[in-house]
């Protein structure tokens, strides 16, 4: 039985970016005074949030959609929405 990598089920990914991020960090000064850890730069599958010396960057156009950084900011410091009507990440079958 074959087993299929992570990178193969990555390459179905497809993405119809809008221009617009459906995701805002609403308080910046939170992320540098008060959470050293960065925990979204972790648990995000997709590598969305990077820290970039004093700022949270976003890169909205690759999230997966998943959800995880509504619950998991310990500061509810993410507003997640979804991504505008016919945006956003597309799964193909292999
Ligand atoms: S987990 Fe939340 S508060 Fe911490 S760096 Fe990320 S967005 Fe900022
Ligand atoms: S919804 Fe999931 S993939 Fe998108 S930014 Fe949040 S944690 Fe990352």
């Amino acid at each position: 039985m074959s087993s299929t990598t992570l990178e193969e089920k990555q390459y179905l990914l497809r993405f119809r970016c809008d221009t617009k991020s459906h995701l805002t960090v609403l308080d910046h000064d939170i992320c540098a005074t008060k959470c050293p850890d960065k925990i979204c730069t972790v648990f995000c599958p997709a590598e969305v949030y990077k820290w970039e010396g004093s700022r949270m960057q976003v890169g909205y156009e690759g999230c997966h959609e998943c959800g995880s950084c509504r619950i998991g900011c310990p500061y509810q410091n993410i507003k997640w929405e979804y991504p505008k009507g016919g945006h956003g990440i597309v799964f193909r079958l292999a």
